[in-house]
């Protein structure tokens, strides 16, 4: 007897563990190159193939050397894995005169990026991660096809190089759900009635998986974590049981991740037909644990998203380990698969490639490729295979975590404790701190200013590399941005612009540019996060307590000061921005970081006021995309996020000017958390949404404040007429005091031209000085 089950143990060798899905971009983000010389015809559609295949292929093989039962395939994109599917749907917007057939490169990339002729769909951010997919644009008369196999064909194209995959499909309801009514479709049409359309098309592509010979199929259905009314659970159901029959002899893992699944779709989702797996995150998700020990129905597979798809941080695998084993109780033995809490696609890609970091924080970290091994190591552990070493050492960096003085400064920690629980406001209400102000700055109504950066030259980017790069001296490089200063200092003189900005020509990112100054964070080499297509971001590691050694900006803000008599804004990155842009620590909860940064800002907002500067913008670009996901968490979080503002400005004179900016236009539903700032003005993202901005304040918002909604948009290179931006302003003095609005951009200026920004601020300028006559004239 023995011997039979340690042979079938053998065979078996493959644990049950489970990887939702893999980062594409590539170690050193091959695809993003390839892609790029692809679109500037560098290279040919052969060359993009062949780099893809060969990173798809190095992915699987990656897995299946380290173990990896349950293998995805299909989650590899040119772009973006909705417009996949909106491909596989053949759901082409008519303005790409797509003729049918298969979807190619010029379509596809059409969609994604626009054309010479025709824009390009709209992108939006996948739940509360920095990454952006394509919405669906769907109406009643889209004419369905499956018009893209490339899920058939990559789930062959592993199965060619020896590796059985899980095909990954978007689920056909949150498909729908995350769509959004064509242009001149109704804004009410039902979305979900499109459901009997779509799913004869999935069954197309199961019935093909099934040929292949897939076994295992799994559908994201990440909606299921949002707050669904009754209807839209309903619609799962619906499609399940519509797919029931063509899904049967699969294996079927329904995916969630990124929040808990509530009750009610906790409820819908393990009842779906067809369906014999689950997937949960059980790392932002805790609470779901509560329902799947109460309520996991029996038979079914769990898989158990222990290992961190948004973060860097190595798994604490003995955790893990007893965490799982405490499910293996609920579920069976044979019915647990350890798995990622989302697709890795949100982390970095591997640790290998760091050579900036020094071992003991590389002891802390996994990436993509580390969790990877993690998964398997926490499977094997469970199936009684534990590699006592690798845990051994996992442990030993546990400890040397929690342990190291380089994340823990007693004094940090007991200055933000201090903060928990109490308030922190200015002592004058904002109305009399603006007289006091405009006493000092004596501005005209209808002030005139920018957000921050001037257009970033290929020279000034050269010029902050080489000094990086140690190939200029200190003394060359402060001349080089001093003259840079200079030059925007004069150019707004000219412009006759009210409150003056120094360029920030000394930063390549908002985030970076502080965290490199301040304690507590590191950077990587390599780490990237796709955002969109192409493009990458490179979060700071947030490892240890913040502080500030010394000041960080006084000393540009203090010469840009000293060429002009104009106000000059100082500026920084808020306390919210550089925690939502980073990879945060986990062993804290992230208000307490917060406002650890937070004390670190302001610090620099007083030495700034020292130096004499009157008027600090604080940026807060990032505050509402931190908003978590479902709406009973709402009020905690804009409370602790909108307290850390505050506590970078408590300490300064009523005659201090606080700015805020946002890069957001839709701030209706947080309007008192915005109000609850307090700060002396604020200017925020409008143009592409005029209206509803503005009926906020028609609807009897009160706002006291300085308020600066763009007057044009500037992420686009269209320069906007006087006359334009006149009728904007006149719009808003329709619903906002002329006390209190400013005329200033949507935005920062760096992506633009010289040639772009000259003329679009000099009629900005001139619109508010053709108003501020009109009102005179009127009184
Ligand atoms: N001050 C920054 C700039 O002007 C703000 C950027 C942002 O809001 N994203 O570039
Ligand atoms: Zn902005």
């Amino acid at each position: 007897m023995r011997l039979i089950s340690d042979c079938v143990f053998l065979m078996d060798r493959k644990m049950a563990s489970h990887i939702v899905g893999y980062p594409r971009m590539g170690p050193k983000r091959e695809l993003k190159f390839a892609l790029e010389s692809f679109w500037d015809g560098k290279s040919a559609a052969e060359d993009l193939k062949k780099v893809s295949a060969d990173l798809r292929s190095s992915i699987w093989k990656q897995m299946s050397d380290a173990g990896i039962k349950y293998i995805p395939s299909n989650t590899f994109s040119y772009y973006d894995q909705m417009l996949d599917t909106t491909a596989m749907l053949g759901a082409v917007p008519s303005r790409y005169n797509w003729t049918g057939g298969e979807i190619e490169f010029s379509t596809y990339f059409s969609m994604a990026r626009g054309n010479a002729s025709v824009p390009a769909m709209e992108m939006t951010k996948w739940f509360d991660t920095n990454y952006h997919f394509i919405v669906p644009e769907l109406g009643p008369d889209v004419n369905f096809s499956y018009a893209s196999h490339k899920a058939v064909d990559e789930y062959k194209e592993a199965k060619a190089l020896g590796v059985d995959t899980v095909p990954v499909l978007v689920g056909p309801v949150s498909y729908l759900l995350l769509s959004k009514p064509a242009k001149g479709v109704e804004k009410s049409f039902p979305l979900l009635s499109l459901l009997d359309k779509i799913l004869p098309i999935y069954k197309e592509v199961i019935a093909e998986l099934k040929a292949a010979g897939a076994s295992f199929i799994q559908f994201d259905e990440p909606t299921l974590v949002l707050d669904l009314e009754a209807q839209k659970l309903e619609a799962f159901t619906k499609a399940y049981a519509d797919l029931e029959s063509s899904l049967s002899g699969l294996n079927v893992l329904v995916q969630t991740y990124f929040a808990d699944v509530p009750a009610e779709a906790f409820k819908t989702l393990t009842a779906l037909k067809g369906v014999t797996g689950f997937g949960f995150d059980l790392v932002r998700g805790t609470k779901t644990l509560d329902l799947i020990k109460s309520s996991f129905p029996s038979g079914k597979y769990l898989f158990a998203g222990v290992v961190d798809g948004r973060n860097i941080w190595a798994n604490d695998l003995a955790a893990s380990l007893a965490l799982l084993q405490s499910l293996e109780g609920v579920v069976g033995k044979d019915k647990l698969v350890v798995s990622t809490s989302c697709s890795l696609l949100h982390t970095a890609v591997d640790l290998i490639n760091e050579t900036k970091l020094d071992d003991e924080i590389k002891s802390w970290l996994a990436f993509a490729a580390q969790k990877v091994v993690e998964v398997n190591a926490l499977a094997k552990a469970l199936s009684g295979a534990k590699d006592e070493a690798f845990f051994s050492a996992n442990a030993a960096a546990q400890a040397s975590r929690k342990s190291s003085p380089r994340v823990t400064n007693e004094a940090v920690q007991k200055a933000s404790a201090a903060l928990q629980g109490s308030d922190h406001r200015r002592a004058t209400n904002v109305s009399a701190r603006l007289d006091a102000q405009q006493k000092k700055l004596n501005l005209p109504i209808l002030p005139t200013t920018t957000i921050g950066s001037f257009p970033q030259t290929v020279e000034l980017r050269r010029v902050r590399r080489e000094y990086k790069a140690k190939k200029i001296s200190e003394e060359e490089y402060v001349a080089a941005i001093t003259e840079e200063i200079k030059k925007v200092v004069e150019l707004q003189e000219d412009l006759d612009i009210d409150v003056l900005v120094h360029g920030e020509p000394e930063r390549n990112d908002m985030v970076e540019y502080f965290g490199e100054q301040l304690s507590g964070f590191a950077f990587t080499a390599n780490g990237w996060v796709q955002s969109y297509g192409s493009r990458c971001v490179k979060p700071p590691i947030i490892y240890g307590d913040v502080s500030r050694p010394k000041a960080m900006t006084v000393f540009w803000s203090s010469k840009a000061q000293s060429m002009t008599k104009r106000p000059m804004k100082g500026m920084l990155t808020g306390p919210v921005t550089i925690l939502n842009w980073s990879f945060v620590r986990n062993d804290q909860p992230r208000f307490e970081t917060c406002y650890q940064i937070a004390l670190a800002i302001k610090d620099e907002v007083e030495d700034l006021e020292k130096a004499g500067i009157t008027v600090i913008q604080i940026d807060e670009a990032a505050l509402r995309e931190g908003l978590p996901l479902r709406k009973s968490e709402h009020a905690f979080y804009l409370n602790w996020a909108v307290h850390s503002f505050r506590i970078t400005n408590v300490g300064i004179q009523d005659t201090t000017q606080i700015h805020t900016h946002m890069c957001y236009s839709n701030f209706n539903d947080i309007i008192h958390s915005i109000i609850d700032m307090d700060a002396d003005v604020i200017t925020i993202e409008n143009s592409r949404s005029d209206e509803k901005l503005l009926s906020v304040f028609r609807e009897g918002v009160k706002y006291g404040a300085g308020i600066g909604p763009g007057v044009y948009d500037i992420h686009s290179p269209r320069i906007p007429s006087a006359e334009e931006i006149a009728d904007r302003v006149n719009k808003m003095l329709a619903v906002l005091d002329t006390n209190i609005l400013w005329v200033n951009p949507d935005c920062g200026l760096k992506t633009r031209k010289y040639t772009e920004v000259k003329p679009a601020l000099q009629n900005m300028v001139s619109a508010a000085k053709a108003i501020r006559t009109q009102l005179a004239s009127a009184k």
